[in-house]
């Protein structure tokens, strides 16, 4: 029956996910696995956020606020802005905003090499994917990408970007905001551990969404919740194109709390930052400078894959980057865990 299926998902691959640290664990009989793949927080949420969970759990028989008002107003007390909106991950905000805003046939424009899921969401949509290719550094040239965005419906660029690690610079957003008709979904999901802030940019520009996650810096990967940065006209329709009570209240309610909760952040934010420099100090392969909570290393001459499995023999779980379409086949990426993850990681690498 799987003539069913529509050509686009037998076009492409799907999203790539991490090897799993319990096989890896089994095959070579190791104990420890260090896990710096998914670029998670290696601290469980905030005993504050922990607290909202099990009360929201509470009140599960009744359907959640389909407003997300709790966590509108943390949102709103967090940061210097009126319009958000909320999806199953920032992976369910992207998706809703091409449902939103994408005719099929329409054009999606993608600077790459990123993160996959914007091109399989798009086309999930039916739209048409450009992607452009960054520079031999990683930069984003906005010439290069206004010439292939300007008639795009949403043009997407992530940053700091996943997996190289660099952010762009407020110059260079507003130059590419200016150039295109469209709308710039631009992927914060790293962005708090850069010193680069976007927000002012949404006071001018009506072309602006700041894509968010509560993943990575407030440790609730595994409750699903995302946000975006958006302009006032966008949040109605978003509303009416996206699956009614997307965001479950206990995933609110832990959201809303972590984001009070700054110390918690801040702590992880410090640790990432002091770890960073240790890896691109310590480390005998090429490191590449980041802004996020990761780095992505060339391992050159080994290929990718060759270097995740003799890390995983080393009992690291790294990621390989042979899935980015458009890098060449010799980069790794690894996130920063807990200090005996880090310290297992630059002690195997340097051993290959
Ligand atoms: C992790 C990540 C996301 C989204 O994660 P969710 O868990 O769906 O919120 C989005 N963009 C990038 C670049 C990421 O790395």
């Amino acid at each position: 029956m799987e003539f069913l299926v529509r050509s686009c998902y037998k076009k492409q691959g799907g999203y790539a996910f991490a090897r799993k640290a319990d096989d890896i664990a089994r095959e070579y009989g190791i104990d420890r696995i260090a896990r710096l793949a998914s670029n998670e927080n290696p601290e469980p949420l905030s005993p504050a956020a922990l607290k909202a969970a099990e009360d929201a759990l509470r009140t599960v028989n009744r359907y959640p606020d389909e407003k997300a008002n709790v966590l509108m107003q943390a949102l709103r007390n967090h940061y210097p802005h009126e319009h958000f909106v909320t999806g199953v991950g920032m992976d369910g905000v992207i998706e809703t905003i091409f449902r939103t805003l994408v005719e099929p046939g329409e054009k999606v424009t993608i600077s790459t090499p990123t993160f996959s899921f914007y091109a399989l969401s798009a086309m999930g949509q039916g739209a048409g994917v450009v992607t452009v290719p960054r520079e031999a550094d990683f930069s984003v040239d906005p010439k290069k990408l206004i010439r292939e965005a300007k008639d795009a419906k949403v043009t997407v660029l992530c940053s700091p970007n996943n997996p190289t690690g660099n952010a762009t610079g407020i110059d260079t957003i507003r130059e590419i905001l200016e150039g295109i008709e469209g709308l710039l979904f631009l992927d914060n999901a790293y962005v708090e551990f850069s010193d680069i802030d976007y927000i002012p940019l949404m006071k001018k520009h009506e072309n602006l969404v700041l894509g968010r996650t509560m993943s990575k810096v407030y440790s609730l990967a595994g409750l699903r919740v995302g946000y975006a940065f958006t302009p006032r006209w966008l949040p109605p329709w978003y509303a009416r194109a996206g699956t009614p009570f997307a965001v479950n209240s206990v995933s609110m309610a832990a959201a809303a709390a972590a984001l009070a909760d700054n110390d918690h952040a801040d702590r992880y934010i410090a640790h990432v930052r002091r770890w960073r420099k240790r890896f691109a100090d310590e480390i005998k392969y090429s490191v590449l400078p980041s802004d996020a909570n990761f780095v992505m290393i060339d391992v050159a001459p080994h290929t990718s894959d060759e270097m995740v499995g003799e890390l995983a023999r080393k009992g690291v779980v790294v990621r390989s980057c042979r899935s980015f379409a458009g890098l060449e086949d010799h980069y790794i990426r690894a996130n920063v865990g807990e200090d005996w993850e880090n310290e297992q990681f630059i002690a195997g690498i340097n051993a290959v």
